[in-house]
């Protein structure tokens, strides 16, 4: 199940074992590309509808098949509430 690719950005996924308190059992794939154009329009959606520096990273459940949006913290100089990220295209 290696090698696959994000649909949004065409960058490889990169294999992300979830902590055990998860409830996650199995590993997934995700994208970690901070250009990723997943990850910008969530940052932008999450920052202009709740003020808050989340985003959603797109991931994959290479069991299922499924994508499943990962919430990821966007601190420093990801954060687009503080001026520091700049917005997508
Ligand atoms: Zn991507």
């Amino acid at each position: 199940m290696e090698g696959q690719i994000c649909p949004y950005c065409g960058k490889k996924l990169e294999v992300w074992e979830p902590h055990p308190e998860t409830g996650w059992s199995d590993y997934l794939l995700v994208c970690g590309n901070d250009e990723c154009e997943y990850f910008h329009r969530a940052r932008e959606k999450v920052a202009e509808e709740c003020k808050v520096n989340f985003a959603y990273r797109y991931c994959l459940n290479p069991k299922t098949g499924k994508a499943i949006p990962i919430v990821t913290w966007c601190g420093g100089d990801l954060s687009l509430l503080k001026g520091r990220a700049k917005k997508g295209p």
